[in-house]
């Protein structure tokens, strides 16, 4: 069976930076599961293993436009203390959960004075070209519940 839309997918990924530092990998965990064409990993690593079957391996490098997108100055904002209400203390690298007109943003502050707080919503990986080697564990056809909820179900997906 190949990787298409709605079809649910394992894979084990390493991901590397430009520099070869490993920044997040799978390996001696259970694999990653998702559900092809549902936004559940980013656009050019869909795209890379889209036709794909199980037991292959690949190695891909993915722009920053098909990663985690270029950086945004305008997703940098100044926002008063006040709207950070029970937060008992703020400091630089801290993340928070806004909301923005895109629905729910994660941001992660990066400077604090005593009225102002400055925020990036920026993704930490924006910018960065990835470097993927990815080996396909499994791949299947979803069941209607995983596809009506955008994921897939059980070991290395979604648990409830
Ligand atoms: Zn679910």
């Amino acid at each position: 069976m190949q990787i298409a839309k709605n079809v649910a997918v394992q894979i084990h990924y390493t991901l590397k930076n430009d520099a070869g530092e490993v920044l997040d990998s799978s390996e001696g965990a259970e694999p990653l599961a998702y559900l092809q064409g549902h936004g559940n990993l980013i656009p050019g690593l869909e795209k890379a293993l889209e036709g794909k079957r199980a037991g292959d391996i690949l190695n891909v490098s993915i722009s920053p436009e098909d990663g985690y997108g270029v950086r945004d100055e305008s997703l940098i904002q100044d926002v008063p203390r006040s709207a950070f209400q029970g937060v008992p203390s703020i400091e630089t690298g801290m993340q928070f959960q806004a909301e923005s007109n895109h629905g729910p943003r994660s941001v992660t502050v990066t400077k604090v004075t005593a009225d102002i707080i400055t925020v990036d919503g920026n993704h930490p990986l924006a910018d960065q070209t990835l470097h993927f080697d990815v080996k396909i564990i499994d791949v299947r056809a979803a069941s209607k519940e995983e596809l009506s909820h955008g994921h897939v179900h059980g070991p290395g997906g979604h648990h409830h």
